[in-house]
């Protein structure tokens, strides 16, 4: 109990509402099985948002070593250049100073940060874009799938995921742009060691010239409407499916039964939703399932648990050779990786890496969101 164990909780800042010997171990809080948390057991001994959040740790079905987990990282293993990121964050300084004394420092360099994007000379349409960049609030499509706005996710040059890095800076549409522009003004974008687009642009008007300030300012807005431009032309077929890729649903060969899954959010009562669908080669449904859990909110934890829920159903069903098919590419990846996750996904995930020994087949697929209707229907 003394480790720090709940996220966002260190140890020393809570009491628990009845007191818990210092030597007892987490094992305490869970159920007789050992696979799911003892609910009335934590609220009894936690108050009510420290209770949420043990709640919302993943248990394994089965078992394994404790681990530290680097909680700054994606899949929780530090690396400097998450902790070179740590330390620029406002969270460290007003939590790691003695009283608060960091604090006044970091509010200096953020009014000087903020202070070179404000001051770029450039018309203030464009100053705008730049705030949204810096503050990921432009609607790309991965903002919009994440505020539960219907859209598709995929850049409309390439269909990788459209966050603000990828559409400005790391697109080959936008490298093509670049490209041009470095050559006449010597600008240097350094994409290479960024964490993310805040912390990008900030170090760029760091070391900048105003005159490549100016130029950075103006090719972002050009690529921000050029992107627009683009996305509100009629399009004859779905957007960036070649002619190979299909959104109609294709059966697994005889004796392979596919499964599609996918899990969905409702931030605001705290929920998440999951559903499943297992068809044979000729399209039949063979079983299919909805389920609901409470106080879920991460994404991929929820793509997660649906596919940890789906396999353990598919095994109960007796489907022992399955293709499973997520349109959750990050997830689909993580469970193909053969790095260890430390991150609070990677027990769930490693469960997912187990289950899969006792089928015949099982492999992992990902395929695009129109491809995943039926599942992505039963989850919300
Ligand atoms: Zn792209």
């Amino acid at each position: 109990m003394e480790d720090n164990w709940i996220p966002g909780f260190p140890p020393g800042t809570f009491n628990s509402i009845l007191p818990i010997p210092a030597e007892t171990s987490v094992q305490f809080l869970l159920a007789k099985s050992l696979v799911t948390w003892d609910e009335n057991l934590v609220r009894s001994f936690f108050a009510d948002p420290i209770a949420e959040q043990i709640l919302q740790v993943p248990i394994s079905r089965f078992g394994g070593d404790d681990f530290l987990s680097w909680p700054h990282d994606k899949l929780g293993t530090y690396s400097v250049k998450s902790g070179y990121n740590l330390t620029r964050s406002e969270n460290f300084f007003s939590s790691t100073s003695e009283k608060g004394k960091g604090l006044a420092s970091n509010i200096q360099v953020q009014e000087k940060e903020w202070k070179a994007l404000w001051s770029v000379n450039c018309p203030n349409k464009m100053k705008i874009v730049l705030w949204r960049f810096v503050h990921d609030c432009l609607p790309t499509g991965f903002q919009l799938v994440r505020c539960h706005i219907p859209a598709e996710d995929g850049c409309f040059f390439c269909n990788r995921t459209e966050r603000v890095e990828h559409l400005f800076l790391l697109c080959p549409f936008a490298r093509s742009v670049w490209k041009g522009v470095k050559e006449e003004f010597s600008v240097r974008l350094c994409r290479k060691d960024m964490v993310n687009g805040r912390q990008w642009m900030f170090d760029f008007l760091a070391h900048a010239s105003k005159l490549q300030a100016t130029v950075v300012a103006i090719t972002l807005w050009h690529i921000w409407e050029a992107r627009n431009e683009h996305c509100s032309k009629p399009k004859p077929s779905p957007r960036r499916e070649s002619s190979s890729s299909t959104l109609i649903w294709t059966p697994p060969p005889a004796g392979v039964v596919a499964v599609n899954v996918d899990a969905a959010l409702f931030p605001s009562i705290r929920r998440m939703g999951m559903g499943f669908v297992a068809r044979n080669h000729l399209g039949k449904c063979m079983f299919a399932g909805n389920e609901q859990l409470q106080g879920f909110s991460e994404p991929e934890l929820a793509e997660a648990l649906a596919i940890r829920r789906a396999l353990e159903v598919c095994r109960s069903e007796g489907c022992l050779s399955i293709v499973l098919a997520s349109d959750c590419l990050s997830m689909v990846n993580k469970i193909k990786s053969t790095a260890q996750d430390r991150s609070r996904v990677g027990t769930v995930i490693s469960d997912i890496k187990s289950l899969p020994s006792g089928f015949t087949r099982c492999s992992f697929l990902h395929v695009r969101r129109g491809m995943n209707v039926a599942a992505h229907k039963l989850a919300c």
